[in-house]
């Protein structure tokens, strides 16, 4: 991919709205205005970051739209190029034909996130910058928002920049006295490299810790609903989510497919999968949706299990709980506005809670029930801690704190200098990949500022 030519692509998404966005970034930014806007005063300059009213032109000069422009020259910009943006009515067709005039002028379509990638590759946010802006854009709830906006804020950035750096000065000790044996430099004390990797790892396990709230925070709780048919499922999900989305009807086996929703509990988003009913059937179709529904179970992070309080329990009762054990659950009896009968000892062994889903009768500790599934360990406070919430970012820590262990065993069987040196690269690099940034200059460059070589 082409990095020195301009791109443009629509900022704001597609349909109707009071107005639409189109950015360009490159180095024909600021010739593109200059081709196809004309603002309504004359101006000797345009200035950087300045907004300017006036006509959007084609390339016959016809008039397309009233706009406002903006250009901001690089570096002040999202890109650390010089960036564009025509602020038009926010129609399909202006929107369109102002991107077409751009594409004529010479600007090339960008390609996903390539802004973004833009300001990776220019230098001003690293990636896990880069990847909060992704995740900010589709957070689903306020943790998930707030989280991202930490990694876009740098605080992950920060925190790995502080292991990395504790792990570089322990890396320059190791080269320079491979490097330069001549040299005046004092025999590394083993102990002080055991303890900076113990610290250092200590710091990516607690990181890596945090990564099943982050998967959370970034994919939701996965919440199913099984049970027997007619048993409210569909009520309670509604209710849940406050609005009328799976059909309730009186007939059993209703709902064949899966039907899968988001919602906000606590800040954390969940996704919340109604099923079709457990219960023996023929009917084809019913039956691919129980299969379904099996497998989904193994993927949910939660079960929420129904049963009709007011009746007893059936044996499709039983199936269900026979098909969900192994998972958390939740068992959830409803309809309590029709009356309660007793249940099963045993059955109340499992975390449990009366609802109706009529009345709405039981579901602040429903809600609370969930919630408490989310993060059972750190509870409802894990408000400011950076939370690891990307897979690639969890793989290259785990590499990392795989070439950390190996460190550590090789300081104690005293292996070669070298050896454990490459085992330290390796773990500063895999930190490196977590945010993108590159080793060998640096590592280098803090030698040489530190020992003056070549004086
Ligand atoms: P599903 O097949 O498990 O999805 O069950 P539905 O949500 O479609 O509900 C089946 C029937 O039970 C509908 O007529 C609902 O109105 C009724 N129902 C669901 N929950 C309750 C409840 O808490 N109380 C009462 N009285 N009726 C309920």
């Amino acid at each position: 991919m082409n990095r020195d030519d301009t791109i443009t692509a629509p900022a704001t998404p597609h349909g109707e709205g009071g107005i639409a966005i189109i950015r360009v970034s490159g180095s024909q930014a600021e010739n593109l205005m200059k081709l196809f806007f004309r603002p309504s005063s004359k101006y000797s300059e345009i200035y950087s970051h300045y907004f300017y009213h006036g006509l959007f032109l084609n390339e016959e000069s016809e008039p397309l739209d009233e706009v406002m422009a903006v250009l901001m020259r690089k570096p002040r910009s999202y890109t650390r190029e010089d960036v564009l943006e025509i602020h038009c009515h926010g129609g399909y067709l202006s929107m369109q034909r102002i991107l077409e005039t751009f594409l004529k002028g010479g600007a090339r379509l960008a390609e996903p996130g390539e802004f973004t990638l833009r300001a990776f590759l220019n230098g001003r946010i690293d990636l896990t910058e880069a990847e909060g802006v992704i995740d900010i854009i589709s957070a689903r709830s306020d943790r998930a928002a707030r989280n991202a906006f930490r990694h876009l804020r740098g605080d992950l950035f920060k925190l790995l920049g502080n292991i990395r750096s504790q792990l570089v000065d322990l890396l320059v000790l190791l080269e320079a006295y491979i490097d330069f044996p001549e040299e005046e430099v004092a025999i590394p004390h083993f102990h002080d490299f055991s303890h900076g990797a113990l610290s250092a790892e200590k710091a990516i396990n607690e990181l890596l810790g945090s990564f099943n709230v982050g998967k959370i925070l970034k994919d939701g709780l996965v919440v199913l609903l099984l049970g027997k048919p007619n048993v409210g499922k569909s009520s309670l999900l509604n209710r849940l989510l406050g609005e009328e989305r799976a059909i309730v009807t009186e007939i059993p086996g209703t709902t064949r497919d899966t039907i899968e929703e988001y919602l906000s509990l606590g800040g954390f988003p969940i996704k919340l999968i109604d099923t079709a009913g457990v219960r023996d059937s023929d009917d084809p179709i019913e039956v691919e949706g129980v299969e379904r529904a099996k497998g989904k179970i193994t993927s949910a992070d939660v079960v929420l299990l129904l049963v009709d309080g007011s009746q007893g329990l059936t044996p499709e009762d039983y199936t269900a709980l026979e098909f969900s054990h192994g998972t958390r659950r939740i068992l959830v009896i409803n309809k309590q506005d029709l009356g309660a009968v007793a249940l099963p000892g045993d059955l109340l062994q499992l975390p449990h809670v009366n609802v109706s889903a009529r009345t709405g009768q039981g579901f602040e500790k429903l809600q609370d029930l969930i919630i408490e599934q989310v993060a059972p360990a750190q509870g409802p406070d894990i408000g400011e801690s950076v939370i690891l919430s990307s897979l690639r970012q969890k793989e290259a820590l785990g590499q990392s704190l795989e070439s950390l262990g190996r460190f550590k065993a090789g300081l104690k069987e005293r292996l070669p200098l070298e050896c454990l040196a490459t085992d330290l690269r390796d773990a500063i690099q895999s930190l490196g990949e977590v945010t993108g940034e590159t080793l060998s200059e640096e590592v280098l460059g803090r030698i040489f500022s530190r020992f003056c070589i070549g004086k």
